[in-house]
């Protein structure tokens, strides 16, 4: 071990005690997370306070290692693997401290809380915490802020940006910085807030959060529309959102999603549809039946009409646990999952799904689409096997295909994943040079050592290619 190493494993040792992990095994675990790829931390902590964390980021400014932050490793993008190395911080342990003020309507937490329990405690207030990503029970807020992350509701609700409005935050070289505050409205000074927000760990450590609330929608509907083909599926949306009424949520299935989901817990879907849709109304419940009827009557205007409204909360919890079902199905059927979340303009969904159709002929892949259909948000999934070299090719292909057209017809690298790993040798086809350049310039103000998150969002010399095998 060189000096440096064992000077810095000695402080670490003196703050943290048991809660510095080194054993091969704890570090293996930590150098995974939901997206692929393997990587080695020097150490990882469990960290419980802001004091904390500025230790550790001082040190880390001093000794010029790299940190990673971690919350629950669901990232998708490979937001927290720590590619180079460096210190592992674990947010996941500090997990309890987390206060509601009703009348305020809003939230302060702690990054390791899971979004599921600020779900819960808002709720239990007879209010809303809206971004809500599919992985809510598992993921931790530092993560969705890190990440800004989505979910069905974005549609008519936004995402978690929209709901944040203050952060306490530990800057690269150790100070603690608060931005925002606790108002709704706040224009004093540049907007920190929401440069940090979705800057995926690599611009500040977030150790707080303010966060907003909305009161509780009365009750719900919600409805499956069947369709024959995936372009009337793709036009159906744009029709929806013109219709007059605006869903709480809007998912969609295709073919192979919903036949996955149907193979792994059969819940009686339309084996042969080419896809469905979902789709949810809230608010006034004497309101809701008239919506779902007005969507209706449009769809009748493209000859959609195959049409199953949930009459029980039953049928309807029913209806949305297919959409819960499909990551598991995925996964249990073959053997990598790559899930990627191009987003493209509404107008555009039918040519993107065609698209895909191709792709998936071209390269002869296992691939499914389903994803936010609302907000052009879609999730073509590719299930690879990582030891077959020619099939690992193709899907490299592949992805690459998606996100080219992706970005040709109007849309982006990224909804709600982030860039991380998997996307940043195609950040400059959406950017530009000039843009990313920009991007980097603050990058370099805010963290001049390249401390946080190093490895991320921007590619180095000879990352122009997406390589999903590291060695
Ligand atoms: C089955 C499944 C479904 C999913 N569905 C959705 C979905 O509907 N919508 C969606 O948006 N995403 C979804 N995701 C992706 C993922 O859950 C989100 O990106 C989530 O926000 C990650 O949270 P996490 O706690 O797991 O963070 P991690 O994966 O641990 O980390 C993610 C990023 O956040 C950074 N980070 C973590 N904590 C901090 C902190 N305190 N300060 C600064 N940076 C920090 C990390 O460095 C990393 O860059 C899904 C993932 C899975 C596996």
């Amino acid at each position: 071990m060189n000096m440096k190493k064992i000077e810095i494993e000695k402080k670490l040792e003196e703050i943290f005690k048991d809660r510095l992990l080194l054993d091969t095994a704890d570090l293996v675990s930590y150098g995974f997370d939901a997206s692929f790829g393997q990587y080695m931390p020097e150490f990882v902590v469990q960290v419980l306070s802001t004091e904390e964390v500025q230790q550790v980021v001082k040190l880390a400014n001093e000794y010029v290692m790299p940190v990673y932050a971690r919350g629950a490793s669901t990232s998708l993008s490979g937001g927290a693997l720590p590619v180079k190395g460096g210190i592992v911080m674990d947010f996941s342990q500090w997990d309890d401290e987390f206060e509601i003020y009703p009348d305020d309507l809003i939230i302060k937490t702690r990054p390791g809380v899971r979004t599921g329990r600020i779900h819960e405690l808002a709720e239990k207030h007879n209010l809303m915490y809206p971004p809500d990503p599919s992985s809510s029970v598992v993921c931790t807020i530092g993560g969705n802020l890190a990440e800004n992350a989505g979910g069905p509701r974005g549609i008519k609700y936004g995402v978690t940006k929209d709901y944040v409005i203050g952060l306490e935050v530990v800057m690269a070289d150790g100070a603690v910085i608060r931005t925002g505050g606790q108002t709704i409205k706040n224009v004093t000074g540049y907007d920190l807030t929401k440069l940090l927000i979705g800057s995926e760990g690599t611009l500040g450590i977030i150790t707080e959060a303010t966060l907003r609330l909305i009161p509780k929608p009365i009750d719900t509907k919600t409805a499956m529309i069947i369709f024959e083909d995936l372009y009337t599926s793709g036009k159906s949306i744009s029709k929806i959102l013109t219709s007059g009424v605006r869903p709480s949520k809007m998912e969609i299935l295709d073919h192979n999603a919903l036949n996955k989901v149907e193979d792994y817990a059969g819940l009686d879907l339309p084996r042969d549809a080419a896809a469905i849709l979902l789709i949810e109304v809230d608010g006034e419940p004497d309101n809701l039946i008239k919506e779902l009827n007005i969507i209706k009557k449009a769809l009748k205007e493209i000859n959609v009409e195959n049409i199953e409204i949930a009459e029980s909360k039953e049928a309807e919890n029913k209806l949305w646990q297919v959409r819960k079902l499909v990551s598991p199905a995925v996964v249990e059927s073959g053997y990598t999952k790559i899930s990627e979340d191009a987003t493209v303009p509404l107008s555009k969904i039918p040519e993107m799904f065609k698209k895909i159709d191709e792709i998936k002929k071209k390269y002869d892949l296992n691939i499914v689409v389903f994803g936010h259909a609302g907000d052009g948000n879609l999730h073509p999934t590719i299930n690879t096997n990582m030891r077959d070299e020619e099939e690992v090719r193709k899907t490299e292909d592949a992805v690459e295909e998606i996100f080219n057209y992706a970005i040709e017809i109007g849309g982006t690298l990224s909804g709600e994943h982030g860039i991380g790993v998997m996307k940043k040798a195609f950040i400059k086809k959406e950017m530009g040079e000039d843009g990313v350049r920009y991007q980097q310039m603050i990058k370099r103000a805010l963290d001049p050592k390249n401390i946080l998150n190093p490895g991320k969002i921007f590619p180095e010399e000879g990352e122009e290619r997406l390589v999903l095998r590291n060695e």
